[in-house]
């Protein structure tokens, strides 16, 4: 027992850590885990100007919140802004939002997306794919005009799983989301630093900070290939707890042999040889 705690204080910290203690754990843990993806991937380097993307949910709120937080840390300096695109998906005001950044005194540009907003009225029914696009060019005009040279998503751990899931039964390719990567004509660097923080740990976090979380229509929707895949995971982790970190430690400690891509196998392909003739069931 520490000497300055008497025998009653002792007991309570071992019944239950008072919740000031869980939130430092808390913080720290995030901290780690961010600092760690953007030490490793190279995300953020001296003198960048990173937008971060706000969705309106807990996982972006809380990237927002470890980029300031590393950034008083950081032995490089790089600035921070936020913006939120608006494609006419809310359920409800995003006001909220705004109001608690500028409380914190934290530079937020909102920005109602006008073809975005013409394409729900045109095809209420779109799909992902054209709803992503639009967001794509919007989020590059945004960063542009608030000079940022980083863009930075609020992907979690789940998210780089359940996409690695999904593409390999559904497209038929084994790959996630890239952590870190460019815009097509090379004026971004997208990063993702949430890669290795599991949603727990950024809904205790946005709990913690009391961030107004503003739902967007399509996370309510049942039926999908992910909702299925979340509630995959959700049974398999009352057995298996730590299932995600293990598929992302996957992710960096690929075993092409194992694999079928003729691309990384060795075949002694310098060596010539009859071609195995392909037999077909005629
Ligand atoms: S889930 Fe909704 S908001 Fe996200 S890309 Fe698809 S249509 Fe757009």
């Amino acid at each position: 027992m520490l000497p300055w705690l008497g025998e009653n204080r002792a007991i309570h910290l071992k019944l239950a850590p008072p919740p000031i203690i869980e939130s430092v754990h808390l913080e720290k843990t995030l901290l780690r885990k961010v600092g760690e993806a953007i030490h490793r991937f190279r995300m953020i380097r001296d003198g960048d100007r990173v937008a971060v993307a706000l969705s309106g949910g807990k996982d972006s709120a809380t990237m927002l919140e470890a980029l300031l937080l590393l950034q008083k840390r950081a032995p490089i300096n790089f600035t921070v802004c936020a913006f939120t695109v608006e494609q006419g998906k809310f359920l409800s005001s995003i006001e909220p939002v705004g109001d608690y950044l500028k409380q914190r005194g934290i530079p937020w540009t909102y920005y109602r997306d006008t073809p975005s907003l013409r394409l729900l009225e045109d095809q209420p029914e779109h799909g992902c794919d054209v709803c992503s696009r639009f967001r794509r060019r919007a989020v590059y005009e945004i960063a542009a005009g608030l000079g940022a040279n980083v863009i930075a998503f609020g992907h979690t751990a789940d998210d780089f799983c359940e996409a690695l899931l999904r593409n390999a039964m559904f497209t038929g390719k084994l790959s996630a989301l890239p952590p870190i990567t460019t815009s097509r004509n090379g004026d971004y660097r997208l990063i993702r630093p949430l890669v290795y923080v599991t949603e727990d740990i950024t809904r205790a976090y946005a709990e913690r900070l009391g961030v107004p979380v503003v739902p967007c229509g399509c996370s309510q929707r049942t039926g999908t290939v992910r909702r299925t895949l979340r509630d995959m995971f959700a049974e398999l982790e009352v057995d298996y707890p730590h299932l995600k970190e293990t598929m992302l430690s996957a992710m960096g400690n690929l075993d092409p042999g194992r694999l079928l891509d003729t691309r990384f196998l060795n075949m002694r392909q310098d060596e010539p040889q009859e071609l195995f003739p392909i037999l077909s069931e005629a």
